[in-house]
């Protein structure tokens, strides 16, 4: 996360966002300061309530990261050992790690090779007796396809969470991600697309004794004061980072904007520079509103690799999400799965290379990233020839 340096392009660059609002982020951590108040208190409450807003929910439940956020969802729904809960093997490990530690087991879907979401059409020969829930995860920052997880969840009397960590602001019918099942998780983490400076998360829900009960769960299951009622755990969120949050909530929409401008200037690039067959672009699916938390291409003829040494050598920030998929992890083996059991999975693993994206991109900036793949793929056929 270096500042912009005369020929390299950092693969994010939080310094932008902080120089733009240096002051009212300044203000606001005195303010914090000067309360007395550092954990949880007004500005978390504040925070709740603005979030829960922007995401067309009722209530919103602060805590310390994403990952917090996943195991206070599961935590409500009293999912542990004996529980199944289904999910795509293709995502960040948090969402399989938070399941397992409920004891509970994770049990893996392939996705749909097109957006690298959850495969609908696999969940169903999934369920079992033991099955509670789906966790669908909206990866890059577009909506897995809901309508068919709605059917297949009223169908069978699941809950369905969403792992919106990387798509705060993303729209599916017109819809905003964490209102599209019944507990949606976010995060905070830096580089999402609102990051705090810190760990930081939130669960937002319609449902009052879900949120209750993740209150008191975030507070090692405290009900009333030292008279421990449910096996919670320290999960709060600082009020620094609510009221840092607060301050760059009111521009997301406008950051947002920025993503979606640079993705399209990225098509453009591509396919300027003929580029389009080895960089295979992200697809937007109708009905919905990418917020490009990553602008994610498919490196073709197995270059992936060999790309990714060459961007590092021009000094091209760039990075795999994620080289291998969940089943393939080794703390996982003990599931059971092989190689081959979600080939669109494994397969996106081997081929994915997300490129520099924050809101604050110059088209600059992206001209030299396209420019460097460019002369990678000059060199290939150079060599071949
Ligand atoms: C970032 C992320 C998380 C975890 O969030 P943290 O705040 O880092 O704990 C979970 N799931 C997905 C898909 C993420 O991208």
């Amino acid at each position: 996360m270096a500042a912009n340096t005369e020929a390299g392009v950092p693969l994010c660059d939080l310094q932008v966002q902080y120089r733009e609002l240096q002051s009212e982020l300044e203000a606001a951590v005195l303010r914090v300061l000067a309360s007395g108040q550092v954990i949880l208190g007004p500005e978390v409450t504040a925070l709740e309530a603005e979030i829960a807003a922007y995401c067309g929910v009722a209530y919103g439940v602060g805590c310390g990261s994403g990952t917090d956020a996943l195991s206070l969802a599961l935590h409500a729904l009293e999912i542990g050992r004996g529980d199944e809960v289904i999910l795509p093997a293709f995502t960040f490990f948090a969402t399989a790690g938070s399941v397992c530690r409920t004891g509970a087991r994770p049990v893996f879907c392939d996705i749909d090779p097109i957006t690298y979401n959850m495969d609908p059409l696999q969940v169903e020969n999934k369920i079992t007796p033991r099955t509670r829930a789906i966790l669908v995860v909206h990866l890059f920052g577009q909506c897995a396809d809901m309508e068919p997880l709605w059917i297949i969840a009223e169908r069978h009397d699941l809950v369905l969470i969403e792992d919106a960590a990387q798509a705060l602001g993303a729209e599916y019918q017109g819809k905003r991600a964490g209102s599209l099942g019944s507990l949606g998780c976010l995060s905070f983490y830096p580089t999402k697309n609102l990051g705090a400076y810190g760990d930081a998360g939130m669960v937002v829900t319609n449902d009052p004794e879900w949120a209750h009960r993740m209150k008191c769960l975030r507070v090692h299951g405290m009900e009333p004061r030292y008279h421990h009622k449910h096996l919670g755990w320290n999960a709060r969120l600082d009020a620094l980072h609510a009221a840092m949050l607060r301050v760059k909530l009111p521009h997301l929409e406008r950051w947002i904007s920025n993503r979606q401008a640079i993705a399209a200037r990225y098509d453009a690039l591509i396919e300027e520079h003929h580029l389009s067959h080895f960089l295979e672009r992200p697809i937007r699916r109708p009905n919905r509103r990418h917020t490009f938390n990553q602008y994610v291409v498919r490196v073709a003829n197995g270059q992936r690799d060999a790309l990714v040494r060459h961007l590092k050598a021009e000094q091209i920030g760039c990075e795999i999400y994620y080289p291998l998929a969940l089943h393939q992890q080794e703390c996982l083996r003990y599931l059971g799965y092989g190689t081959g059991d979600f080939p669109a999975s494994e397969k996106a693993a081997g081929q994915v290379l997300a490129l520099p994206i924050y809101p604050e991109l110059t088209a600059e900036q992206q001209r030299r990233v396209i420019q460097s793949c460019a002369a990678f793929l000059r060199q290939q056929v150079r060599r071949a020839a």
